[in-house]
């Protein structure tokens, strides 16, 4: 393995990184790392006005009809849990939804880009589900309201919107229906008996059953994307948390986006996949297992502190001989989302971060692993950056991995995460990524 200028640790404590899969360049400078990492929730925490049920914004329960119209929820009961597809709008209060999937309001590729790309019509399932809906009174009232909100938002006066046809307003909603940006919603906004404005209901709040769930209705809504939409290539799965990694809400959700392409960087990997299968095993799991670090994994997943990204990441990885997330059996679910769980809970819910997820797209030959990255927004890049496309990253991989390790073991002790091995007691065998198989 050539890997020796990737990582280099100069005598001052400096670590010069380059990540293998971007080429991207970035510095931790021995020093700036004692600098209080920036914690926006608990400098800015006021006392928290509590409502119950919970009614703090669009996301919260009471609300329901202020996004699209639910495509699925999740429903717990006592001894199991229940999806429930396409819910007619008139029975949204019946049960409560302890994760809902509906389109996003405000498309970033919209349902047009599709109709106007490719022709892209909406599958019959889908039109039926929409005629229902606006058949129904209180689906009518959901829709038309929506679509107001809509036409404002966009800079529409009363007498615009009043003014136009009822038709044009109905093709609107398709969007709602047919679309291809989607988010899933989880149920709280703040934790159980949270009394400050910082205690908010992150990822790694959740009992271990419903990040499994969570990722579970988020691999769901993948897989139908794929069956609803036959131009897509790739599905950007992605989650933000907090306003400084680009929420617009502070409930969280995670964001699914139906593409046309891969991206250049998912090109560029396919690149490296070709000239060599076992890429992700020699500059991913062996590389981090060689410089110590690996800090958790199962039988399922792995997971380290990654090198040469512009703010500190954690790199979870499956096992699995599967490609795509929703290829993989529900145990392998479970445990790649216990440890993306772990890592959440150990980094706690105070540090904004965006979850992003890569897989092998739906039109690629060649398998990369699913794996997850989540990436700390804690660093804001200066000119220095903008001047030599060096980064500089307010962490080395050491540091963000020492600072996770022992919060784990407690969790670990504590039963608030899944029974992981941590540190040392990994096992870290070469090769631990199966994608490479047949
Ligand atoms: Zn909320």
């Amino acid at each position: 393995m050539r890997t020796s200028h990737y990582y280099m640790i100069m005598p001052d404590g400096t670590v010069k990184q380059i990540n293998p899969f971007s080429g991207t360049e970035v510095w931790a400078v021995a020093g700036r790392k004692s600098r209080p990492i920036t914690n926006e929730a608990a400098t800015q925490e006021k006392p928290l006005d509590i409502h119950t049920p919970e009614d703090y914004c669009s996301f919260c329960p009471p609300r329901y009809y202020e996004t699209p119209p639910e495509k699925s929820r999740l429903v717990r009961h006592a001894d199991r849990w229940e999806k429930i597809d396409t819910l007619a709008p008139d029975r949204y209060h019946e049960t409560v939804a302890e994760f809902r999937r509906v389109g996003n309001m405000f498309e970033i590729v919209t349902l047009d880009y599709w109709r106007k790309n490719y022709a892209y019509k909406m599958v019959p399932q889908r039109l039926r589900w929409k005629e229902e809906y606006l058949a129904n009174p209180a689906g009518l009232k959901h829709i038309t309201d929506l679509i107001h909100f809509k036409l404002k938002q966009e800079g529409k006066t009363p007498e615009q919107i009043e003014k136009m046809p009822m038709a044009e307003k109905f093709a609107m909603a398709d969007a709602f229906f047919g679309g291809g940006h989607e988010m899933i919603i989880a149920c709280r906004h703040y934790i159980h008996g949270a009394t400050k404005s910082g205690e908010l209901f992150s990822s790694g709040e959740m009992s271990l059953e419903e990040h499994f769930r969570y990722f579970h209705l988020t691999v769901d809504a993948m897989r139908d994307i794929t069956q609803t939409n036959r131009y897509v290539r790739y599905i950007s799965v992605f989650q933000n948390w907090l306003r400084p990694a680009g929420a617009s809400f502070d409930h969280l959700h995670k964001q699914i986006v139906a593409l046309d392409e891969w991206g250049q960087s998912l090109e560029n990997q396919t690149h490296m996949l070709r000239e060599d299968p076992n890429v992700y095993n020699e500059y991913g799991a062996n590389f981090a297992a060689h410089h110590n670090l690996i800090f958790a994994e199962n039988d399922y997943a792995v997971a380290w502190a990654g090198i040469g990204h512009r703010s500190p990441t954690i790199e979870i990885y499956s096992r699995s001989m599967a490609g795509r997330p929703y290829e993989h059996s529900d145990e392998e679910i479970r445990g790649v989302s216990d440890l993306v769980h772990s890592v959440h809970a150990a980094m706690g819910s105070g540090i904004s971060c965006n979850e992003e997820w890569y897989y092998t797209p739906v039109d690629a030959v060649y398998k990369l692993p699913w794996h997850v990255l989540i990436k700390w927004r804690i660093n804001v890049p200066a000119g220095f950056e903008g001047g030599t496309s060096i980064y500089i990253n307010p962490m080395t991989p050491i540091d963000l991995r020492d600072r996770l390790v022992p919060r784990l073991y407690k969790l670990r002790d504590e039963r608030k995460i899944a029974n992981i091995r941590v540190a040392e007691e990994c096992r870290v065998e070469p090769n631990p990524l199966k994608y490479y198989l047949k």
